[in-house]
């Protein structure tokens, strides 16, 4: 509810400008958001490996409605590839289907898709696809398994908060590569997703103890909800396997760290470029403390 409400202000072109062209509202995505540029990137997944975190790095993009963006968009993943590559970073990519053309040219986002597979590959990497809205779901995931078919370098996101998760991990588990496990971000019909807290939780504890009973996936399990993670950690009691934690980049920092040094595996998702704001509100909508810290930054100015 609260979260349909704050993307619902924040969509709205005002707001976007207020956010966007205030040093006040740059100041606040600076928290979430590496930097502009891969150089300011690179930079932070550096700091990060050396305190015994891998980063996924994200070039900020979605929705891009010409396939020349989308083009510029794959370039700029071909980019980052060669940087981690050439500066040995302990980090792989996240990607947004809609940025490399998904509901423009599905084909074209396809063969992007394999291109900067291919390249991945090349840089002893891998991939992951992060989950959209849901009215993009069956095709991001008929995308994913044909990439991961071919390529095997390849992971995806599932959100506990859709009810069709399940059903899709018959597809998506067999085919092995990493499974981050998230809540869901997205404003959503009510027939698509789960309404309480309650139930999303309780879907995300079900799928994370099946994610750590699957051996051959890696399971990515991005929560800051400590309930949850402690949940997992149980769950994986046995697991011989690998799997990880994952959380966001500016967010319980101190967390990150306590969950390293309890010995876990954690990679930090790690967005960059000039396209922040559509980020912004996610994060924004997450917690409503952020929307205070971000009113009051405004007001000081
Ligand atoms: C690595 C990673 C990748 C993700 N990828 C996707 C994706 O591909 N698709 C998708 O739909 N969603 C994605 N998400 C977002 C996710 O779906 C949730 O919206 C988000 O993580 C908040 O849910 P939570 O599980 O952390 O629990 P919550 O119950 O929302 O939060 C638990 C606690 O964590 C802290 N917290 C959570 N979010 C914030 C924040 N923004 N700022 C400050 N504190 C916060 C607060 O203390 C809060 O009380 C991703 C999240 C992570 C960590």
């Amino acid at each position: 509810m609260m979260r349909s409400v704050v993307l619902a202000v924040t969509n709205r072109s005002l707001t976007k400008k207020l956010v966007t062209e205030t040093a006040a509202g740059r100041a606040v995505a600076h928290r979430f958001v590496a930097g502009d540029t891969l150089e300011e990137a690179v930079a932070v997944a550096e700091e990060l490996n050396t305190m015994g975190m891998s980063v996924s790095l994200d070039h900020l993009g979605e929705h891009v409605t010409a396939i020349d963006e989308a083009t510029a968009a794959r370039d700029s993943y071909l980019a980052c590839l060669g940087e981690i590559a050439d500066q040995q970073l302990d980090a792989n990519i996240s990607i947004k289907l809609t940025q490399l053309g998904m509901g423009l040219d599905d084909e074209v986002a396809a063969r992007y898709l394999d291109e900067i597979a291919v390249a991945a590959l090349g840089a002893e990497t891998t991939v992951t696809i992060d989950m959209e809205e849901s009215e993009h779901t069956q095709t991001t995931i008929d995308l994913y398994v044909a990439a991961q078919k071919k390529h095997g370098n390849l992971g995806i996101a599932i959100q506990s908060y859709l009810r069709r998760t399940r059903e899709d991990l018959d597809r998506i588990i067999p085919l092995g590569g990493h499974i981050r496990l998230c809540k869901g971000a997205y404003a959503e019909p009510e027939d698509v997703v789960f309404q309480s807290n309650d139930e999303v939780d309780a879907a995300f504890d079900r799928l994370g103890a099946l994610l750590m009973e699957s051996p051959d996936v890696k399971p990515a399990i991005a929560s800051h909800d400590i309930a949850r993670q402690v949940k997992v950690i149980e769950a994986a009691r046995h697991r011989q396997d690998p799997w990880e934690f994952q959380v966001l980049y500016g967010v319980q920092r101190d967390r990150q760290a306590e969950l390293v040094s309890m010995g876990h595996e954690v990679r930090v998702y790690v967005p960059y470029g000039e396209a922040w704001y559509p980020y912004l509100t996610r994060r924004l909508a997450e917690r409503p403390a952020n929307l205070f810290f971000f009113m009051r930054a405004l007001v000081k100015g």
